[in-house]
């Protein structure tokens, strides 16, 4: 009898190319797509080390987690890094990457984080990528947490290099993720000698093997199961439309966010403005004294199903993530969130309008 995981025909070059081309248009990108063979983190190391070495000066915004990490591999790299923070519950500004620029002329690489699903913050890419190419500097963006949910625009942004992975708004496959790569990214790590090469870090070895070779001999066998995966899922994203699958997005944000403030009980939009608040996930703050945790414990203790979460590290105490992304993209999921989170409130003794936000989230999906 055969498996439908496990009998399969092997996954040719010719099928490989189809599906970075199917990810090329859905990124509406000119520039190479390389599809890696893992999580996002595989090319977002990856093009950092290409790219980075003792001779580079980064601008690295933190707006969450992962610019905390993409600085510590561009330390790691030899490079003189120059951190831009800023409090999780804004979004950076293209003035704050001007002034940056300002300060310290010799910055030639720029790191940002598009949407961060672990704060619920996004960031104003296409403005900030206009200053960044005014300055010449090379621009990487993390935009893993934003594909699906909202424009990602490498051309028209000026992005060199745009590192995607397909396991939130676009509801597919977590073991493999892609990067767009720039010809003037292509040539820092050409010049770069400290950039991996023969190693499974190295975008270079996929240019020189794949690429110029005209995309007939892959490097090694795919991640076939998740490759097919990558490509049903792209495929269903054009059936249903890109954007269709954003607007469900941003209804699903805009939604969470009117029914916390119906719902009362303290919980509030941890992001303030609505315009910095990500598509992908909301988060929310819990009042002083009621434990995020403990929280959502209670609330998936009714349905575990449901995409809560607490915050991670220190913000566990503080922080509730909804995240609405992929198929939760809907307004059964996010009213079901919040009559969870309004149970769980209740049950502390805390007054809550549980139909309010219901309803608030009804006429928000509208
Ligand atoms: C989710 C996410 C990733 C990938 O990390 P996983 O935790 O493995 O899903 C990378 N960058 C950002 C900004 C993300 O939100």
């Amino acid at each position: 009898m055969t498996h439908p995981f496990l009998d399969l025909a092997p996954l040719d070059a010719a099928h490989f190319a189809a599906i970075e081309d199917r990810v090329a248009r859905l990124l509406s990108t000119e520039q190479d797509v390389v599809i890696m063979q893992g999580e996002a983190l595989l090319p977002l190391e990856g093009a950092i080390r290409g790219t980075a070495g003792p001779g580079t000066t980064a601008l690295n915004v933190i707006t969450g987690p992962y610019g905390q990490t993409f600085g510590d591999w561009l330390r790691d790299c030899g490079a003189t890094v120059i951190d831009l923070a800023v409090p999780f519950h804004t979004a950076v500004t293209a003035a704050q990457v001007r002034e940056a620029f300002s300060g310290h002329p010799s910055i030639d690489f720029v790191s940002l984080v598009h949407a961060e699903a672990a704060t619920g913050n996004t960031n104003p890419v296409a403005e900030i990528g206009e200053v960044v190419r005014e300055h010449g500097a090379l621009f990487y963006v993390d935009a893993v947490a934003s594909i699906g949910a909202e424009p990602v625009l490498p051309d028209a942004w000026g992005v060199d290099l745009c590192v995607i992975g397909a396991q939130k708004a676009m509801g597919g496959p977590a073991g493999v993720s892609a990067v767009s790569v720039s010809e003037r990214a292509w040539a820092r790590m050409a010049a770069n000698p400290r950039a991996p090469r023969r190693s499974y870090l190295s975008l270079l070895d996929w240019k020189e093997r794949w690429i110029d070779g005209g995309r007939k001999a892959l490097l090694h066998a795919p991640a076939q199961l998740e490759m097919l995966a990558l490509d049903a899922c792209v495929e269903r994203i054009e059936g249903e439309g890109l954007d269709v699958v954003m607007a469900r997005h941003a209804a699903a944000a805009a939604a969470t966010r009117a029914g916390t403030l119906a719902l009362g009980g303290g919980l509030e939009p941890y992001v303030h403005e609505a315009a910095d608040a990500a598509p992908v996930a909301t988060t929310l703050r819990t009042p002083p004294g009621l434990d995020a945790s403990a929280l959502v414990a209670r609330a998936l203790a009714a349905d575990p199903a449901l995409p809560l979460a607490a915050g991670g590290g220190a913000l566990a105490k503080e922080m509730i993530r909804v995240n609405h992304y992929g198929a939760d993209a809907s307004e059964r999921v996010v009213r079901s969130c919040l009559t969870a989170l309004g149970a769980a409130l209740a049950e502390q003794g805390v007054p809550v309008d549980t139909e309010g936000a219901r309803r608030a989230v009804t006429e928000a999906w509208r």
